[in-house]
């Protein structure tokens, strides 16, 4: 069952999901993805929160054991987080852990993950069967629930961050201690960007002792305040992946100044460069850029609009993000960004998700992503300039 919801166009938002990005002149494009003032975006495709456990359930019931669903933690108001899980962590088989929606209002890596999750658990597909054979593959669809569910006047809007209030007494602290960098004070009601609230220890809990760390920055871990980022590092220490995959929403870049054709999807393998006390294992850096650069090279081979418009994203350091921690952490790590967009856009970013996690999970089995000349992730064109809607 699909939930009926009709939005205002919250799907274009103009937040990035790791840093900021230059700006450059307004470009119109006619015809291009604006959604024109009037219209409205309907979510009629997206999956509610309830949805997401149901339709998890009845894949699982239908997988003749291939698939194993557990509710492993609770968002700040309560609502479960679940797992998916394909497989045990096994010697010889390859970890991968998939994550979506640390950011609420990027709703289309949730479905494109529920439909991946449906087709490793019923097709009878020879690749499928590599895949499996191969790869502990672990899911983690929609993390921040809080934020997937957050209403506005009895309308579904979503946003960014969670839902929790800034309570140093839960880490002893005074009541005047600051808040982390991350929290949104602003918000109504206030919240965290969970994916600034990692650490690359990930049993790091917030003390007196460490409250001296505190508000922090960009550049610094992050403090674990969030039940979600929790749930995730502990999913994490479970598994122990060799290659963590985040998938997001970002704003509407061109391909550069010269080329107006928009980019669909951008990729990072370079998050962090290490932090004195949390080093980035070279090996590790080399398999995220050969990572990249193989979905890159998949992608573009095939040749045809949209898959032509990759870019790389800009050069952040960012320790405190999933991918940050993660890849700090002995996973090689990929950011899949696909373009915000409207309603008549969101059935080809979610196949475009589907080709390249379907194209990585077969690389990743049959060996030929670490395969890859890492050189050629530094080919990936850097992101143009930025959109914006002209007519906001
Ligand atoms: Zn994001």
């Amino acid at each position: 069952m699909l939930r009926r919801v009709s939005i205002v166009a919250v799907l274009l938002v103009a937040l990035t999901c790791l840093g900021s990005v230059a700006s450059a002149d307004p470009q119109s494009i006619p015809n291009g993805p604006w959604i024109q003032p009037e219209q409205e975006v309907r979510k009629d495709a997206l999956t509610s929160n309830e949805e997401l456990g149901k339709k998890l359930r009845q894949i699982e019931a239908r997988s003749k054991g291939r698939l194993t669903v557990e509710v492993v933690g609770q968002s700040a108001t309560g609502w479960p987080i679940y797992l998916a899980k394909f497989g045990k962590p096994a010697p010889g088989k390859l970890g991968v852990l998939i994550q979506t929606q640390i950011h609420g209002g990027e709703p289309l890596g949730t479905e494109a993950a529920l439909q991946l999750i449906k087709e490793l658990a019923q097709s009878g597909h020879p690749q499928v069967k590599e895949i499996l054979d191969r790869l502990t593959i672990w899911i983690i669809p929609r993390l921040n629930m809080d934020g997937a569910a957050f209403e506005r006047d009895g309308k579904l809007v979503q946003r960014r961050w969670n839902t929790q209030r800034w309570n140093p007494s839960e880490w002893g602290l005074p009541a005047d201690t600051p808040a982390p960098w991350y929290y949104r004070a602003d918000q109504d009601p206030p919240g965290f960007d969970i994916n600034r609230d990692f650490h690359p220890d990930l049993n790091f809990r917030l003390s007196p002792q460490s409250a001296h760390l505190l508000p922090g920055t960009s550049t610094t871990p992050g403090f674990f305040v969030t039940p979600e980022a929790r749930t995730s590092a502990a999913v994490f220490q479970r598994l122990r992946p060799d290659v963590f995959i985040d998938l997001h929403h970002r704003g509407t870049n061109t391909q550069s100044a010269e080329d107006n054709q928009m980019t669909t999807l951008q990729v990072v393998g370079e998050v962090t460069k290490g932090l004195p006390e949390y080093p980035l294992d070279p090996e590790v850096h080399k398999r995220s850029l050969q990572l990249n650069a193989y979905v890159y090279e998949v992608l573009t081979k095939r040749g045809q609009s949209p898959f032509t418009g990759i870019t790389r994203y800009p050069d952040v350091e960012l320790p405190g993000t999933a991918l940050g921690s993660y890849a700090l952490n002995g996973a090689a790590i990929m950011l899949y960004e696909v373009r915000s967009a409207g309603q008549k856009s969101m059935g080809m970013l979610i196949e475009q998700m589907l080709v390249g996690l379907r194209a990585t999970l077969l690389g990743l089995a049959n060996g030929e992503v670490f395969a890859t000349d890492p050189a050629l992730y530094y080919q990936i064109p850097p992101a143009g300039p930025r959109i914006d809607n002209p007519r906001s």
